[in-house]
């Protein structure tokens, strides 16, 4: 016989059984022994193409399988076999609930579908946030507030004073300070008894899959295209649900992307619009209240998945228009061409998100369209040189919020752009600058494809100008 062992996390799939004996001449056999006995477990050790979880390790006595011959590793009598998935801090133990505990969790009590049970499994629980702003500050407070065990808080920024209007989590004496460590600290007075974990972090590719394995759902959010993509495909590889939302003006959209049972976010987008077609909240305002909605939706749908409650949002979309107080549901199928969650997947690793999504930084060198210059060198420009044109392509609300006006700047919009080319001269220098740095790249592109050999965009925008030249202009 051959005894496998199984992780903690792994015996509850498992009947409760710490090993297990079967009868198998290879690695391979011994795992399919196991998933037939107790089907459950089949998602946890292999992933739809019936390959090993990235995230799962297979030893046999001391030697990881990897090294030998994989799950063709032939077995000998009494050989034992090792199931190590990787776990970020610990599983935290199912432990009974103190007096404290269910006196603090007496209203999930008392209701049947969540119950004694129910609490223990948000006990035992634990969630990822990628993002701790708009999105991030709704549902951790709600999610720690109901007591799951454990929380982590991805996010490398600081507290901005323009983050007030909505991220409820920071209050106007935290400006300046950490994004992770100030939430985690709030959570922490919230309920004591959840354990907060900080990753200060941007995540990358190269992070990622390590990051998110420690958990068992992943909320997203985020406000950018490419940690889009990179949770998603992380969450497919690791075989993690990952709880989508998004925000922007008036219209919210909440869907659970878990490609064990369901289509993933690249079933749906199977790629991110060009930079710049679609705004981002900076450049396109949201309402203060709208991410709050969405936001508590996503914790709402991360603990029905915890605590297999029915009705949770796979393969569907909801669609929220704040002004109309509407929910329109779309269904969601399977791509069967989705290139990360298809049969035939050409993803099978992280990639290059910044370079999928386009937003690659523009390099300086010789084969460089746009020459590019930092707000260091545009003071310099300005204060030495008379004879530039300085044209600003943001929106006339932004322009009333901060500008350059004492340095001659002109407002042109981008979209305006291509019908006011007769107010720009050819033959003189033309400076682009936007918010950040991006519209005013493609309105520099634009020029340059249209008979202005001379432009020159502002890295950064106003926004570096603000931090790096003048504090005194407001940011936003
Ligand atoms: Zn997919």
């Amino acid at each position: 016989m051959i005894v496998i062992r199984l992780p903690g996390a792994l015996r509850e799939y498992a009947g409760g059984n710490t090993e297990l004996e079967v009868n198998a001449q290879t690695v391979q056999e011994a795992l399919a022994s196991i998933v037939a006995a107790y089907p459950v477990l089949r998602r946890h050790i292999f992933d739809d193409r019936g390959a090993l979880r990235g995230h799962v390790n297979v030893f046999l006595n001391e030697d990881d399988v990897r090294f030998r011959q994989g799950l063709e590793t032939s077995l000998r009598k009494d050989d034992v076999v090792t199931i190590v998935p990787s776990v970020a801090g610990g599983q935290p133990a199912a432990s009974e609930l103190s007096p404290e505990e269910k006196a603090r969790y007496s209203r999930h009590l008392s209701l049947p579908d969540v119950g004694l049970a129910g609490q223990k499994k948000l006990k035992s629980a634990s969630i990822a946030i990628v993002g701790a702003g708009g999105l991030g500050s709704p549902s951790s407070l709600y999610l720690a507030a109901a007591g799951v065990g454990r929380i982590g808080l991805i996010d490398f920024d600081n507290i901005d004073t323009s983050n007030l209007q909505r991220q409820i989590l920071y209050r106007s004496d935290q400006i300046g300070a950490s994004k992770a460590r100030t939430a985690a600290a709030e959570l922490k007075r919230l309920n004591p008894e959840v354990e907060l974990v900080v990753h200060e972090t941007r995540l990358t590719r190269g992070n990622a899959l390590d990051v998110l394995a420690g958990y068992d759902v992943i909320i997203d959010g985020t406000d950018n295209f490419p940690t889009r993509y990179l949770v998603n495909d992380a969450c497919v590889l690791l075989g993690k649900p990952y709880v989508y939302g998004s925000i922007l003006r008036f219209d919210g959209q909440l869907s659970v992307f878990d490609a064990q049972r369901g289509p993933c976010y690249r079933c749906l987008f199977r790629e991110p619009p060009p930079p710049g077609l679609v705004p981002n909240c900076a450049e396109a305002g949201v309402l203060g209240v709208l991410p709050g909605i969405i936001g508590a939706g996503q914790a709402l749908e991360a603990m029905k998945w915890i605590l297999g409650l029915p009705g949770v949002l796979v393969g569907r979309l909801q669609l929220f228009d704040a002004l109309t107080f509407r929910w329109r549901e779309m269904t969601l199928r399977k791509h069967p061409q989705c290139p990360v969650c298809g049969p035939n997947p050409s993803i099978t690793g992280l990639i290059d998100y910044d370079e999928f999504c386009g937003v690659k930084p523009i390099v300086q060198n010789d084969q460089a369209e746009v020459a590019e210059i930092d707000v260091e060198e545009l003071k310099a420009k300005l204060d030495s040189e008379k004879d530039v044109q300085l044209i600003d392509v943001r929106e006339p609300f932004e322009w009333e919020i901060a500008n350059l006006g004492e340095y001659g700047a002109k407002l042109i919009p981008l979209n305006e752009l291509p019908d006011r080319l007769n107010e720009l001269d050819p033959g003189r220098d033309v400076l682009l600058h936007c918010r950040s740095g991006a519209r005013s790249m493609r309105a520099a592109e634009f020029l340059k494809a249209n008979g202005f050999p001379r432009v020159t965009n502002i890295a950064g925008g106003i926004l570096a100008w603000a931090d790096r030249v003048d504090p005194s202009k407001p940011k936003y």
